[in-house]
């Protein structure tokens, strides 16, 4: 293969299916044949971070269904069982090559939190910097129901965007999106993905893989979001041969889906508040005034004058969602006033803004 490669810096996500088999038993052949993909890239100075599912999978494998046990605890004991078996597979196999890899654990929570998320991300860039591939899972163990990701793709977007990557990359074991059932023949992988395509909803399969959370509609929402944020995203078999390489190679072209960014660059605080919106405090209406100076291309932050209602208890700095009349979502930021200050000064002029620009991100 030529050394010219498409991106230097990327997010991998592999799948439960990729990693381990209908049994539940580690797909040893796929994980060290990514490995070697990935040890090819790592040599040639690819910046990689890999999101690792299969925990679960793999610890439901190795105690099996035994004992009845409730739902929760039932993903408890077999992720914290599974983690285990999955990061000693990927170190032993990362080993042969000589490289070192880390584990990094994460909680939805730890996004919502901007001390945690700049925690998280200093340790990934740390391990990045001194050539180590870190390996990020959901912490299976603690995170339960609500405070769940929708599963592995969501948490790789964040990460994704979160490391600035050029490109996130989703393995599954099917090609890519089809445009139809993938059961039926007459349906075709949809090749590329741009902020102009018409949505697909419909045309997307809601059937899930057999081990892992997330299906195809739940990648296809995350894929857009994340291209735009600026990341291209390829949805690809990672069961096939040399997949990886194939879609860093800008000569070879592989059947899958791809994502095209739009080239906006959203600042690392808009990234983070973009994700946030599970956490929102409370809520402001605008009116139409400040609803068409938010959705212009200047830079508006919002102030007092433009809110018309106010709802919910906050605190400066807590995260607030903004709406039009009609109750659409235009945006996210992060409040300048506690909510008692923001009812007194909502419809005042000459006030401060109460959601400054450099801390809002405005909806699709
Ligand atoms: N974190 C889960 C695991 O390691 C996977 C979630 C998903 O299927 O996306 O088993």
């Amino acid at each position: 293969m030529k050394t010219h490669l498409r991106y230097k810096k990327i997010t991998v996500k592999v799948g439960s299916n990729v990693l381990t088999k209908s049994d539940g038993t580690l797909n040893d052949a796929n994980i060290s044949h990514l490995v070697d993909q990935i040890a090819f890239l790592h040599r040639k100075g690819v910046e990689v971070v890999l999101v690792s599912s299969g925990a679960v999978a793999a610890g439901r494998g190795e105690i099996g269904n035994g004992r009845k046990l409730d739902t929760v605890s039932a993903r408890q004991l077999w992720s914290a069982v599974g983690q285990v078996k999955m990061i000693n597979k990927w170190t032993e196999a990362f080993k042969t090559y000589e490289i070192v890899c880390a584990q990094v654990l994460t909680t939805k929570e730890n996004f919502s939190d901007r001390l945690h998320y700049l925690n998280m991300k200093n340790c990934i860039s740390t391990l990045i910097e001194n050539k180590v591939i870190p390996i990020v899972n959901e912490n299976d163990t603690i995170s339960v129901t609500e405070l769940m990701f929708t599963d592995n793709d969501e948490l790789s977007g964040l990460i994704a965007s979160m490391e600035g990557s050029e490109a996130l990359i989703i393995l599954s074991n099917i090609d890519g999106i089809y445009d139809g059932s993938p059961e039926l023949p007459e349906s075709k992988v949809i090749r590329e993905v741009t902020s102009k395509s018409k949505p697909l909803n419909e045309a997307i399969s809601t059937s899930k893989s057999s081990f892992g959370r997330g299906g195809m509609l739940t990648k296809y929402h995350i894929a857009r979001k994340v291209a735009k944020g600026g990341i291209n995203v390829h949805i690809a078999n990672g069961m096939k041969e040399n997949t990886l390489l194939k879609i860093m190679n800008p000569e070879e072209d592989l059947v899958h889906t791809t994502f095209l960014s739009e080239k906006k660059k959203s600042s690392n605080v808009k990234k983070w508040i973009s994700y946030s919106e599970s956490f929102a405090k409370g809520e402001l209406v605008v009116n139409e005034g400040a609803r068409t100076a938010l959705l212009s291309d200047l830079a508006s932050s919002l102030l007092p004058v433009g809110v018309i209602s106010i709802e919910g208890t906050f605190e400066k700095g807590d995260l607030v969602k903004i709406k039009d009349e009609d109750g659409k979502l235009i945006g996210i930021g992060k409040a300048e006033y506690n909510s008692d200050k923001a009812l007194k000064f909502q419809g005042n002029k000459n006030k401060k803004a109460i959601v400054h620009y450099d801390y809002l991100y405005i909806m699709e």
